[in-house]
């Protein structure tokens, strides 16, 4: 049977959207093979494609002069691409860090821009956000980039920085489509799937078209973002099976009462969680500023680190799994995306108190 899966990503699934995809694996539309066993040029696909498209658009209200792409490379090969399209050779760009992945967002960009750090939280421990009047921005600078939700370091932007000097670029990858979000304020909004919408291997990135008119730098075509937006994510061939679950992914976020009603779902886990570990008297501690915390990723520790290897036992016997933290950080983390039921917070909120009452 299936057990609570805290996975930080792959991360799990919503149970009926396994189910159909379980249903329509064999056979798809009358057509004697499965939708993944199709050309993706055919009619099937294209429609498949297309129809993921209008959801998540629908599902992110994303604005028509945004184009949508489904990509390969993981976020990872969006923090490359982005420099590579938007800015010209060794121009400026500007970094906010928050965690682990605002510095692999860096390291992928240095090759081709000057990075300028216009914030960093790390001498903190990265457990809090630079407050916006200290980013040190350029005046110059090609994009201003940030990570809404950090994943290994449980710290997420509330609201949407307000930057005035350059286009503002966000990873979103851990908390897309978690809450409303006005994609206008954005230039650029780039998610590998493997968290909130779906499989891993597509990635969705979300540009302002006008962006496209930027030189950036020489590439090769497969490089190029608006090759892909005029080749309909089809530039060779896409991840079809991804593509088609994440479609089905959105279809049940639509289906659940969308964003909105993600927002409050994802309000109660977090607020359930968090309560647990400030209400155990240290046996449980959070150290991310109040303010800062993740509703996706909540890390924690055990006041006794002995007890980690008793705690992850007992809970995988519960039927709660894949809670162990990070290797950088150490300790838990409870990742709670959409597709995590409010009854599995409920079920690690109580395992916890009832694991605190044995050992503490
Ligand atoms: N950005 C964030 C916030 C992530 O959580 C991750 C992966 O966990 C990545 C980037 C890297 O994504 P990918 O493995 O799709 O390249």
């Amino acid at each position: 049977s299936r057990a609570f899966n805290f996975s930080p990503g792959p991360a799990t699934l919503p149970e009926p959207v396994l189910r159909q995809a379980q249903a329509e694996m064999l056979e798809w539309n009358g057509v004697g093979a499965s939708i993944v066993e199709v050309s993706h040029r055919g009619p099937e696909f294209i429609e498949v494609a297309r129809q993921a498209e209008a959801d998540l658009r629908t599902l992110m209200s994303i604005p028509d002069d945004y184009a949508v792409l489904f990509l390969q490379g993981g976020a990872t090969a969006q923090q490359a691409l982005m420099a590579l399209n938007f800015a010209a050779p060794g121009q400026t760009v500007d970094y906010v860090v928050t965690g682990h992945w605002g510095k692999t967002a860096i390291k992928q960009a240095r090759p081709y821009v000057d990075v300028n750090i216009a914030a960093d939280s790390e001498a903190g421990g990265f457990r809090d956000i630079p407050a916006r009047d200290d980013w040190r921005l350029s005046k110059d600078a090609a994009y201003v980039h940030y990570t809404a939700n950090e994943t290994i370091h449980g710290v997420e932007f509330r609201d949407i920085p307000q930057v005035d000097n350059a286009p503002l670029f966000a990873d979103f990858s851990s908390s897309i489509a978690a809450e409303p979000l006005d994609v206008s304020r954005f230039g650029m909004i780039y998610a590998g799937a493997q968290k909130n919408l779906g499989p891993v291997g597509v990635t969705v990135v979300i540009v302002r078209r006008d962006l496209f008119e930027r030189a950036g730098q020489p590439r090769a075509d497969i490089f190029n973002y608006q090759s892909h937006a005029n080749g309909d994510s089809m530039l060779n061939t896409p991840p079809t099976w991804n593509w088609y679950l994440a479609g089905l992914m959105f279809k049940w976020m639509l289906a659940e009462g969308g964003v909105t009603e993600f927002a409050r779902r994802n309000a109660r886990k977090a607020a359930l969680l968090y309560d647990t570990i400030d209400g155990s008297g240290g046996f449980y501690r959070n150290e991310v500023a109040h303010a800062a915390r993740s509703r996706m990723n909540v890390p924690f520790f055990l006041r006794d680190a002995a007890l980690d290897a008793a705690f992850l036992k007992e809970a995988g016997t519960a039927g709660l799994i894949s809670l162990k933290g990070h290797r950088v950080l150490g300790g838990m983390r409870a990742s709670i995306y959409n597709a995590m039921p409010e009854e599995g917070v409920q079920a690690l909120a109580s395992f916890m108190r009832d694991f605190q009452s044995r050992y503490g």
